[in-house]
């Protein structure tokens, strides 16, 4: 094992399981609206490997052909991925659709359309579950979720909530422009978190992905990834339900 970031990994793992821990891994990938090639080779890949996945997914733009696509795949969860993924910031400032830009109403209500949408297109596979487009809420507006029926929140790094589960392994990089995350990256950002978890904290442990963007790198890594983490003894991947409960009935 050449890689010395794969081998901080792997002593990690071994760490835990000689403790008798295991962490906890979920999977979301964002942005998913329509049956794709890629979503095919999405569903693939956590069919080969048995693992739940969560997809958040966009509800002005999807419909019922994901619905369809998505109703043999029973391990697939639903979470809704705001409204319509639009950004309401001015180009000085990072991207957001449920800032403090507009009135706090006026995002819930578009919020509560979308909930709705997603449960009457998605059934029980629909967990009421917000994942903010580009991972950014105004506090305002995540304090009143419970209000319009969404019960958990999912962004991006350490979970500051009791109902937030979160993800914290981005294989993308986004800035300055966007591209895959070299091994070596991603397996130091994948052990800095497990050495977090063998430090004592069991906060569920999130891959993030986005489908519609991999290139041949980003399906490799994330392949990689889900194959050294899928069946090690030191880990369990959780149905996504599961993970958001109690907060989700
Ligand atoms: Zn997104």
């Amino acid at each position: 094992m050449s890689e010395p970031e794969l081998r901080r990994v792997h002593e990690a793992l071994a760490a835990l399981e000689a403790h008798g821990r295991r962490v906890t891994l979920w999977w979301r990938d964002d942005d998913a609206v329509a049956p794709t090639p890629a979503l095919d080779r999405l569903l693939a890949l956590a069919g080969r490997f048995e693992l739940p996945l969560a997809l958040a997914v966009i509800p002005a733009q999807t419909g019922p052909a994901l619905a369809a696509r998505l109703a043999a795949t029973p391990r697939v969860a639903v979470l809704q991925h705001g409204w319509q993924h639009r950004n309401h910031a001015s180009r000085a400032e990072k991207k957001v659709e449920l800032g403090a830009h507009r009135p706090v109403d006026a995002v819930l209500d578009e919020l509560r359309h979308g909930r709705e949408r997603l449960a009457g297109l998605f059934r029980e596979q629909f967990l009421p579950v917000l994942v903010p487009p580009w991972n950014r809420i105004a506090p305002g507006v995540a304090a009143a979720l419970p209000s319009i029926g969404l019960a958990g929140l999912s962004t991006y790094g350490a979970a500051a909530a009791t109902n937030q589960v979160n993800t914290h392994l981005d294989i993308l990089a986004w800035k300055p422009v966007r591209r895959p995350l070299s091994r070596a990256e991603a397996f130091s950002l994948l052990a800095a978190e497990l050495e977090r978890r063998l430090a004592g904290d069991d906060e569920p442990l999130g891959i993030l992905t986005h489908h519609l963007v991999h290139d041949e790198a980003s399906w490799t890594l994330l392949g990689d990834l889900l194959s050294l983490l899928a069946t090690h003894p030191a880990a369990t991947w959780p149905l996504v339900s599961s993970l958001f409960s109690p907060a989700v009935p």
